[in-house]
């Protein structure tokens, strides 16, 4: 493959989203919902679509490679599905090769947060540094991390499940099946929940009928008490887990993407609060900042994933 386009693929539990990139900027776009019914094969057709729509067959030669980012875990190593909790049927199933096969494209594979990370590092949030570690906080929480310059894969490459470190011997239940986890504790449906749960003292929340995350930032900005308390609770929280993050890693900053980043001013001086108040003497000083690339930094990532494997 001699061509200098790369196509970017991101596979969420809700969304698909295909980006064409040069010289690492996104020509064009494409997504459409997830055909999670569908399983692999679904899924497999309704890429096939999109990269026609982003590249005509006569046009392959063009690109050089197809980042695929994917909820993981997967095994990158394999490039192979292990399990992934949003999208069953998939267990086992070849990715890499069988995406490879359809389009004649190489392909190229990282579970979805590391590709964030690789995305943020080259050209967001992290640019510049050889060490962050990155924080996506949507309905769960994932994670990557470069140190010394490297991004770092792990055994089976899925290294970063971040969410999943215990803080409490109680509290709620993870999706994962243990008690007290970070993400159990502050993703955005741990907000959503403790939210549904503050809604009958909230003049704010109590007119809303489905609450979700955002409305707890909608209320704060609008003043609401118990909703500027929540988001107090859960800075705290995420002020928590990342002090544990940042005495794991080191890094430079910590990059906050996801959902609920899309509020980051509001909970910014609370999570630098708990990190001075929290770390030791060395670390006090990190600062935690809101991903560069907003929702594209997979896409970035995956692109960058082509960019910079060795020409084959
Ligand atoms: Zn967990």
């Amino acid at each position: 493959m001699t061509g200098d386009r790369i196509i970017a693929i991101d596979i969420g539990g809700t969304q698909l989203r295909l980006a064409l990139f040069e010289n690492n900027a996104i020509l064009a776009r494409e997504a459409v919902p997830t055909d999670v019914a569908g399983g692999p094969s679904g899924v497999m057709d309704q890429i096939d679509m999109l990269v026609d729509r982003l590249c005509p067959a006569a046009r392959r030669a063009e690109i050089r490679g197809i980042g695929l980012s994917l909820a993981g875990p997967i095994d990158t190593e394999a490039a192979m599905v292990t399990r992934i909790p949003t999208l069953p049927g998939w267990d086992g199933f070849p990715i890499g090769r069988a995406l490879a096969e359809r389009t004649g494209i190489p392909v190229h594979v990282e579970n979805d947060a590391i590709a964030a990370t690789l995305g943020e590092w080259r050209h967001g949030a992290g640019q510049g540094v050889q060490n962050i570690v990155y924080l996506t906080v949507s309905t769960g929480i994932g994670g990557g991390a470069v140190v010394d310059g490297r991004l770092l894969h792990g055994r089976k490459g899925i290294a970063g499940h971040l969410g999943h470190m215990r803080m409490a011997q109680d509290g709620p239940v993870c999706p994962c099946g243990t008690i007290g986890c970070f993400e159990a504790l502050a993703s955005g449906s741990a907000l959503r929940d403790r939210a549904v749960e503050a809604a009958p003292g909230s003049d704010f929340l109590s007119a809303i009928p489905d609450i979700d995350a955002r409305h707890v930032f909608e209320g704060a900005r609008a003043g609401d008490r118990s909703c500027i308390d929540l988001l107090a609770h859960e800075a705290m929280y995420l002020g928590q887990g990342i002090t544990s993050v940042i005495h794991m890693f080191s890094p430079d900053r910590v990059i906050m993407g996801g959902g609920v980043s899309n509020g980051f001013d509001l909970l910014d001086s609370g999570i630098h609060d708990i990190i001075r108040r929290d770390a030791m003497p060395p670390f006090k000083g990190v600062p935690v900042v809101k991903a560069g690339l907003g929702g594209d930094s997979g896409l970035f990532g995956a692109a960058s994933l082509v960019a910079e494997a060795a020409p084959g």
